[in-house]
């Protein structure tokens, strides 16, 4: 049955610096509670608000590289409720409507589809910068605790909220477009999505003669699919059974691995909306939009495309771009070596996966060795001097516990009597000898395996010992 899925996605802009409204971290975590905070954020009276640079570049950023309709101002509306972890009882966000501008409406997101490596696009409805609140938590569960404590530090952090049209085909797609924003938002420097909590999604999904229904607070992609997998066959069961797909409010048990009603009937509250007073429209003009464009030089899109285009199959292509210190090594690499495909193939598979073996991060930077490293071992390969299996089995695990060696010294001793290790394998295999002549073929294959095996970790190069092999089995079969 067809499904018909739209997304909001909440994005906090970590790597801002600031928060939106004053110099406080944009990156609160680790700190103690309550000691990331200023008048500001604090919402105390008398405290004025002034919009972040960083972060309004960031948002435009975003709205450009989703071929947004920007607005020539942008301007913060006030929301207002009341809850503890909002000190001012109202929240700076964007609204299109009550006189606000938000920093995008109208757009279009390209994501790659990596499945079928065809890139697929979102209509994007609007992006709102706005403000997160603070965080209120209790000791074990709310109706035990003694207190309900209340931090501030996340007070003011700045938040995207991205909405797309409900058109999204499927659970998985909805999954792979919200692993390829987050991998935008990485690139251009506004998150980091592997930070707790980073971002939640909230999404409507219906089935053809169904009612829309949302399902809220999403804190990982698996989940954003597993939970829309579990909605899309259940609203399918009840349609199928001649029932009604109610309008309705879900929430998602990742430990149970389902939806749940939400026991509260969520009406349309007014939250009384108004341009902030204490806010003047933010002009955007051509500073700040060339500012952003500058950071819109990288994009995964951008680098795939070139990647793949250097003849990289598209598998190899992603598993580079998908962690940009990969991607860094092999722009840089790229520069000093002939052979493309086998720079890839050892950035993108073989020295990722031993790095991913390791228990290494990734995706930090100091996990990988730098560039050169990488292209001398290339060049290595190309001259002739190691095979590329040699490398892969003998180098690559020692770079990787030890990113920052030379190589000169990582490099396995060579085998230089290969005659000799050959004579000693044939003395001592004389029945795979005997098959051998009695023309099975298959048996050169084990005494080439053998005589790599005798090499003990020295680096040998097997289409030689093959050779030899070869001369000698001649040599034998003339005898007799
Ligand atoms: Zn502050």
């Amino acid at each position: 049955m067809r499904v018909r899925i739209g997304l909001e996605i909440h994005v906090q802009l970590s790597n801002a610096g600031t928060k939106l409204f004053c110099d406080c971290d944009s990156e609160y975590r680790g700190f103690p509670p309550n000691s990331n905070v200023c008048p500001v954020c604090l919402g105390l009276p008398g405290a004025l608000p002034v919009p972040g640079r960083r972060p309004v570049v960031l948002a435009l950023a975003t709205a450009l590289s989703m071929k947004c309709k920007i607005p020539e101002r942008l301007v913060f509306t006030r929301k207002h409720y009341f809850y503890p972890d909002l000190p001012k009882n109202y929240q700076i966000t964007q609204f299109e409507k009550a006189g606000g501008a938000p920093v995008c409406l109208e757009g279009e997101l390209e994501y790659l589809d990596t499945d079928s490596w065809e890139w697929r696009s979102v209509g994007i409805s609007r992006i709102n910068l706005e403000e997160d609140p603070g965080r209120t938590y209790y000791e074990g569960d709310i109706l035990r605790s003694r207190y309900a404590y209340v931090d501030y530090n996340r007070s003011g952090v700045p938040l995207l909220e991205i909405v797309t049209k409900p058109e999204i085909p499927s659970p998985r797609q909805a999954r792979m477009l919200v692993e390829y924003l987050l991998l935008l938002l990485e690139y251009i420097g506004a998150v980091n999505p592997r930070l707790e909590g980073v971002f939640r999604v909230d999404a409507n999904i219906s089935v053809e003669g169904g009612e829309r229904v949302e399902v809220k607070n999403i804190g990982s992609t698996l989940d954003l699919e597993k939970a829309l997998k579990f909605e899309a066959k259940r609203q399918t069961a009840i349609v199928e059974r001649g029932g009604r797909v109610e309008r309705e409010t879900r929430h998602w048990d990742s430990a149970r691995g389902m939806t749940k009603p939400l026991r509260l009937k969520e009406e349309e509250a007014d939250y009384l909306y108004f341009p902030d007073p204490d806010l003047p429209p933010v002009e955007v003009g051509k500073d700040l939009l060339s500012e952003a464009i500058g950071i819109l030089k990288t994009t995964p899109r951008s680098l795939f495309e070139r990647i793949s285009s250097m003849g990289i199959r598209s598998e190899i292509a992603w598993s580079i771009v998908s962690t940009p210190p990969a991607s860094k090594r092999f722009l840089e690499a790229e520069k000093m070596v002939s052979d493309k495909r086998l720079l890839g193939r050892m950035i993108g598979v073989d020295l990722k996966g031993e790095l991913k073996e390791q228990g290494r991060d990734l995706h930090k930077d100091s996990a990988w060795p730098p560039a050169e490293r990488i292209a001398e071992l290339v060049k290595l390969v190309e001259r002739g001097e190691y095979t590329y299996d040699t490398i892969k089995g003998l180098v690559l695990p020692k770079l990787a516990s030890n990113p920052l060696s030379p190589i000169q010294p990582l490099l396995p001793e060579k085998v230089d009597d290969v005659k000799a290790l050959v004579d000693e394998v044939l003395k001592r295999e004389s029945k795979a000898v005997r098959d051998y002549l009695s023309g099975r073929g298959k048996a050169l294959n084990y005494l080439v395996g053998q005589v790599v095996r005798a090499a003990k970790g020295k680096a040998i190069d097997p289409r030689k010992a093959r050779e030899e092999l070869l001369n000698k089995l001649r040599e034998l079969e003339a005898r007799g």
